[in-house]
C-alpha cells in the first residue's frame, strides 16, 4: 500500500465536481493521506486529445491515479498499457491506475451503476427495460443491465445510428437477452410493455430541463432510473416518486463509481453508505 496518493479528475468543465471531495473525505475516515485534484481542460485550455500528454506530465508528477471524464473517455483508450475486460467490452476508460509506470484502465461507470441499483433498487429484476441515451454513461448504463439480467433491452437515442450500433454490438456478446434499437416513434408502445424505465440522456439537467419522453407514460408499476444528478430531483424522478415507482436517482451511479474508484486507487474498501451520506451534504 502507498504511504499517499495523489488523484486526478481529467475533464471538460468538471472543476465544481463532486467526486474530489467524495474521495477525500473517505480517506480521511481511513487515515490515507490522498489529495484529488480536477485537472479541468476548460480552465487549462487543453482539448481533450490532449488527455494521453496530461496522463503523462501526471506519471512524471508521481500521480497515483487519475479518474477520466468527458470528453476523454474513449480518446484515453490508444494511451493504454493494459485494460480491464469490463471496460474494453464498452469501450470506455473513467479509471485510469498508475502502476510501475504503465497506465492501466478500468470502467467504474459500469460497476458503479450495477452497484447503485443493488443498492437502490433491492429486490427489482431489470426485465425489460427502455433506455434513453447510448452514449458515453449509456454504454456503460446498458452494459450495467445486461450483466443484471434484463431480458430485453431496447435503445433510444436521438442519434439514431448511435443506438443501433451499441444495440448491435450489445446483442453478439448478450445473445440471451433481446437488445434493440427503437426510435423515439417506437418508444410509448415499448415503455408501455417494459418493467423499467431508464433515463441515459443529459435531459433534466439544469441546462437540459425536461424529460425524453412523456411523463404521462409512466405507470407505478415501473422501475424508473436517471442517470442526471445535477440535480438529483429530475422531473422523471419526481414524477416516477409520485407515481409510487421503485425510483433509482442518479446520486447512486455517481457514489457507485467513486466507491469503486476509490477502492481500486487505495485497495481499501470504503465505506459506501457513508461516501453516500457525505455525497448527499455536498
Ligand atoms: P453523451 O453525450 O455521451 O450521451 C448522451 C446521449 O443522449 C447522446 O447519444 C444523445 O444523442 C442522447 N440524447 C440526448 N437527448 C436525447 C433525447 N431527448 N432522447 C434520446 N436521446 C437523447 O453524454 P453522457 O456522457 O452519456 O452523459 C449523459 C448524462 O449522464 C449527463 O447528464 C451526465 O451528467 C450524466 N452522467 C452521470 C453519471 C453518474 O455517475 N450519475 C456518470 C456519467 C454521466
Amino acid at each position: 500500500r502507498n504511504e499517499s496518493y495523489l488523484v486526478g479528475l481529467v475533464g471538460d468543465g468538471i472543476t465544481e465536481s463532486l467526486t474530489p471531495p467524495m474521495h477525500e473525505r473517505e480517506a480521511d475516515h481511513h487515515g490515507l493521506r490522498y489529495l484529488y485534484r480536477p485537472v479541468d481542460l476548460a480552465v487549462i485550455g487543453r482539448p481533450g486529445e490532449d488527455v494521453g500528454q496530461l496522463l503523462s506530465a501526471g506519471r512524471d508528477l508521481g500521480f497515483n491515479a487519475f479518474n477520466i471524464t468527458h470528453p476523454c473517455k474513449q480518446l484515453v483508450l490508444e494511451h493504454l498499457d493494459e485494460i480491464d475486460p469490463q471496460a474494453e467490452a464498452i469501450q470506455a476508460v473513467n479509471t485510469v491506475l498508475l502502476q510501475d509506470g504503465r497506465f492501466i484502465g478500468h470502467n467504474t461507470d459500469c460497476s458503479g451503476f450495477t452497484r447503485g441499483f443493488e443498492k437502490g433498487l433491492d429486490g427489482v429484476a431489470p426485465g425489460r427495460v427502455v433506455q434513453f441515451g447510448s452514449g458515453g454513461a449509456g454504454s456503460a448504463v446498458a452494459e450495467a443491465l445486461l450483466g443484471l439480467g434484463a431480458v430485453q433491452l431496447s435503445l433510444v437515442d436521438m442519434d439514431v445510428a448511435r443506438a443501433a450500433e451499441r444495440a448491435a454490438e450489445l446483442a453478439a456478446r448478450y445473445p440471451q437477452a433481446t437488445v434493440e434499437s427503437v426510435t423515439a416513434a417506437q418508444a410509448p408502445g415499448q415503455i408501455a410493455a417494459a418493467d423499467g424505465v431508464v433515463n441515459a440522456t443529459p435531459m433534466g439537467m439544469h441546462h437540459h430541463p425536461g424529460a425524453p419522453f412523456d411523463l404521462d407514460l409512466l405507470r407505478p408499476t415501473h422501475w424508473v432510473a436517471d442517470v442526471v444528478y445535477l440535480p438529483m430531483d429530475t422531473p422523471l424522478v419526481r414524477a416516477a416518486r409520485a407515481l409510487g415507482c421503485a425510483v433509482l436517482d442518479g446520486g447512486h451511479m455517481a457514489v457507485g463509481q467513486a466507491v469503486d474508484a476509490f477502492a481500486l486507487i487505495t485497495g481499501t474498501t470504503p465505506d459506501s453508505a457513508r461516501m453516500r451520506a457525505h455525497f448527499l451534504q455536498l
